[in-house]
């Protein structure tokens, strides 16, 4: 059952400790067949040299297991939250990678400050509010979920344009139209992350970009007039941003 979005999951699983975007196993990618109302993730606390294409579990809407031999990633429930609320999505990333966990642990955006961001960002990367005791002791996974959509409703951010938050005390989550893309972004998180980092410890003055180059940047890679590298009718964000 979904062969290939198996592979495709687990291809881009094994991408995490490639890239140097996860320790041990605090990493996992899922898929979604939207189709079939299915998603394939990783199993939980397997680790990456273990893995294999078939070890990947298939989950339903309901967070039940249709298909798999071992329990899905802890962090299931938040995935499911992130594909219903997110209808164009794909794919999910979390990890544990530490320039954006930094962010995150410390409560801080991260603030568009360079081409690098508006690249793949149009406009900060939010963090979440911390998780209420209650949420935590109750269904902490989905709640996980829902303070990720909150955040993105409350501040009126366009999910596809900005595939990435920060989870508050905790770390990143990313998506995108499929697997490889979305752990693509987790990367381009954690070195955005980096750089702003080190950018914020060299000023203490206000060094956003201004809109027109986050626009100029954006949209050069994104939505129907863009015109960087050499398939643009491939462009796969949509032209509906904003
Ligand atoms: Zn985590």
């Amino acid at each position: 059952m979904l062969e290939a979005l198996k592979q495709e999951v687990y291809e881009a699983n094994m991408m995490l400790p490639k890239l140097g975007i996860v320790t041990f196993t605090w990493g996992n990618v899922s898929g979604i067949d939207r189709k079939e109302g299915l998603f394939v993730i990783k199993p939980s606390g397997v680790p990456y040299e273990d893995l294999k294409p078939e070890d990947m579990v298939v989950v339903d809407m309901n967070g039940h297991v249709v298909e798999g031999d071992m329990n899905p990633s802890s962090d299931t429930m938040t995935h499911l939250v992130l594909y219903k609320e997110f209808p164009t999505i794909g794919a999910v990333v979390h990890t544990h990678s530490s320039w954006a966990v930094s962010f995150a642990e410390a409560g801080l955006p991260l603030e568009a400050l360079g081409t690098t961001h508006a690249d793949t960002f149009f406009g900060d990367v939010p963090v979440t509010e911390a998780l209420t005791k209650e949420e935590i002791e109750s269904a902490y996974e989905e709640n996980t979920g829902h303070v990720i959509v909150r955040t993105f409703k409350d501040q009126g951010i366009d999910p596809e344009a900005v595939p990435a938050v920060l989870v508050k005390q905790h770390g990143p989550f990313t998506w995108g139209p499929n697997p490889k893309k979305a752990v693509e972004t987790a990367k381009i998180l954690d070195v955005v992350a980096e750089m702003n980092y080190h950018a914020l410890q060299l000023t203490r003055g206000d060094i956003r970009v201004p809109q027109y180059l986050l626009d100029k940047h954006y949209y050069r890679k994104h939505g129907a007039n863009a015109y960087y590298g050499q398939n643009n009718a491939k462009s796969n964000s949509g032209a509906t941003h904003r």
